[in-house]
């Protein structure tokens, strides 16, 4: 299998149901409406490009430079990813900002957390910073800024959820599957996926 490297986005789909990974990944059975759900962002790029344009965010954060939409990757971990800013921060730190097209919902789903774990791990590496926190932009509540903090366990635990992705890819494994019947019902996999 000529696989060498994961996205972020794809360890979402891991987390909604590891056999995404086997009928993706390894039957190369793409669904492309399940990926824009779990994506859930970049719907209307015009207003996200309005909100990064403000300049308040980073104000209040402390920033003294930032990239757009960096793209990076980590030959070491095998994973590339499109960063929507890699914020340089007044002490000495760096971190990542996302913007999602969604409504703030008084919690920080698992799926982003893992996900912002990995870009921590792409932006130290590329840039040899320590990166500890992650900023995510909730453009339907009014731009509400939610500051995360990135521990090295939860680096960690992304970088196993990586490896668990590549041994499905590699050994071309038909996962454990713990989906909830919900999502069961929701999936367009359901006839093939032996439940
Ligand atoms: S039908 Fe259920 S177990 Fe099968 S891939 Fe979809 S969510 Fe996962």
């Amino acid at each position: 299998m000529d696989f060498q490297f994961i996205t972020p986005s794809e360890v979402i789909e891991y987390l909604y149901c590891p056999r995404f990974v086997y009928f993706m990944n390894v039957l190369r059975i793409d669904q492309h409406e399940h990926r824009r759900h779990l994506v859930n962002k970049g719907r209307d790029i015009h207003d996200l490009k309005l909100v990064q344009n403000k300049d308040y965010l980073r104000s209040r954060i402390g920033v003294k430079d930032k990239i757009l939409d960096a793209y990076l990757s980590s030959e070491k971990h095998h994973l590339v990813g499109k960063i929507d800013e890699v914020l340089f921060l007044n002490d000495g730190n760096a971190a990542p900002l996302d913007y999602k097209y969604a409504f703030w919902e008084n919690k920080v789903f698992k799926t982003h957390l893992m996900q912002q774990s990995l870009y921590a791990i792409l932006i130290q590496e590329n840039f040899s910073v320590p990166v500890n926190q992650a900023f995510l932009v909730y453009v339907r509540s009014k731009n509400h800024l939610e500051t995360i903090t990135i521990t090295e366990p939860m680096k960690q635990k992304a970088l196993a959820i990586v490896d668990d992705i590549f041994k499905i890819i590699n050994e071309g494994s038909f996962p454990n599957a713990k989906a909830e019947v919900r999502k069961c019902e929701d999936c367009t996999y359901r006839n093939l996926c032996v439940s």
